[in-house]
């Protein structure tokens, strides 16, 4: 016997139950983001692997290590699968000259890829919702982004996602900033561990966002960035705080928030929960004023975050609001020829009028189909026998009322009925 074959590892089905549940989710996310008046922008999975090397840095985890690359077997072209949507956004806008008028508010919604050890919250496939400003340059856009996942929450009837905040500086700040730290782990090099050593001279800064405990005091006493920021990023810092504190959002500030990646500059912030183990951070994002310029475009500033789709969903889950899953209005219920045909005029007639409906298919005994029809959810079974046919008539049947009375209806009158009976209910709740 052949073996079945299974899904690649850390890469998930998403089955019925939950994709109604996500998509519930995406609705949410696409109304919250129209009212911030962003846009929707649909981008290829698969970009030119020196894309992401540009853009993301050469010494990072994405690049080093848990990026899915290839070569395109038929023209030798290095590809890989998106491991954010950042790069793509940045490199589309310049395709497109999108920004050369006037600076775009830009969203996403999609599959991302890293080889990555899975673990809960943690995938080699997986979504996120990325939120891109581009062509802003103060403060206010950063801190508006930080009020809107702040009402997301809210929105999302979520609680204990806690806000952190740095300033990363500009490039000039950081090279000094990154000398002293050098400096500082060259001192304590029979400290560091194999990573720490092979970053020291290559992206110091990282080390700081080390997940060896181990490391863990040999850095909280580091040189702090942010004692290298001149008056400029510290205003720019400020102002973003000045917002999040005239609107009453709670933050700390992480000096040892660096980031994954290396296109961030001055605001920097992540939404971390305590509630999903040690995959904590939902949301993510900052400032990236050099990535522009640095894939090829005429330089602009930029601003933006992402969420982790299987991180909130889990979040929402645990706090038990997944809703049920929707059901019918009407399931409809059919035995013999006649009345299969006048089943399917019937069916798509009440969906002409709005009305949700599960004609049933496969065959099988009345008794069976009714079984159906309860187990469906469905607050009206119409029934239709060859008899009803004859007639142009069918039964109408509550489903969710104990003793409520079944009627024999012309199929004309049914729409009328079901949508009078399902107002009335309403009202009752
Ligand atoms: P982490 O520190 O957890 O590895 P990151 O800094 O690599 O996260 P970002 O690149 O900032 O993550 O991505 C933004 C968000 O996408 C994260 O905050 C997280 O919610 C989600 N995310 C990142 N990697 C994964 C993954 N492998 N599986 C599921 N969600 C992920
Ligand atoms: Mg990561």
């Amino acid at each position: 016997m052949s073996q079945t074959l299974q899904a690649v590892r850390g890469m998930n089905d998403i089955l019925p139950d939950e994709a109604e549940f996500w998509e519930l989710f995406e609705d949410t996310i696409r109304s919250w983001l129209k009212a911030y008046g962003y846009r929707p922008i649909r981008l290829p999975i698969v970009e030119p692997t020196p894309l992401f090397k540009r853009a993301i840095g050469e010494v990072t985890d994405i690049v080093e290590k848990e990026m899915y690359s290839f070569i395109d077997s038929l023209n030798g072209e290095p590809l890989t699968l998106r491991p954010e949507g950042t790069a793509g956004c940045v490199r589309a806008v310049i395709q497109h000259n999108l920004i050369a008028r006037q600076p775009q508010r830009l969203y996403y919604i999609g599959q991302m890829y890293r080889h990555e050890r899975p673990q809960k919250g943690r995938y080699r496939q997986f979504h996120q919702v990325g939120v891109e400003a581009l062509g802003y340059a103060g403060p206010d856009i950063d801190a508006e982004m930080i009020l809107m996942s702040a009402r997301l929450w809210a929105d999302l009837g979520l609680d204990g996602i806690e806000l952190q905040l740095n300033s990363l500086g500009q490039p000039e700040e950081r090279a000094q900033h990154r000398a002293a730290l050098i400096s500082y782990f060259e001192e304590h090099a029979e400290l560091l561990d194999e990573d720490g050593k092979r970053r020291l001279y290559t992206n110091p800064l990282r080390i700081l966002d080390t997940k060896n405990p181990a490391l863990q005091e040999l850095c909280a006493a580091a040189p702090k960035l942010i004692d290298y920021l001149g008056a400029e990023s510290l205003a720019h810092f400020e102002g973003v705080q000045r917002v999040l504190r005239d609107a009453g959002v709670p933050f700390t500030i992480n000096p040892r928030l660096v980031r994954g990646l290396d296109y961030y500059n001055l605001t920097v912030f992540e939404w971390v929960t305590d509630r999903l183990g040690a995959q904590g951070t939902v949301c993510a994002g900052g400032r990236y004023d050099g990535l522009v310029g640095q894939l090829g475009g005429k330089p602009a500033p930029a601003c933006g975050f992402a969420m982790g789709i299987e991180r909130l969903i889990a979040l929402i889950s645990d706090a038990g609001g997944a809703p049920a899953a929707p059901a019918p209005d009407v399931y409809v219920v059919h035995q013999g020829d006649a009345a299969s045909r006048l089943a399917f005029r019937v069916a798509e007639g009440l969906r002409d009028q709005g009305i949700s409906v599960l004609l049933h298919c496969g065959g099988g005994s009345f008794k069976s189909q009714m079984k159906k029809a309860d187990g469906s959810g469905a607050t009206f079974a119409v029934i239709i026998g060859d008899d009803e046919a004859a007639t142009g008539e069918a039964q109408l049947k509550p489903l969710r009322e104990e003793g409520a009375a079944q009627l024999k209806l012309k199929v004309d009158d049914l729409a009328e009925a079901i949508i009078g009976q399902l107002i009335d209910s309403d009202e009752e709740e």
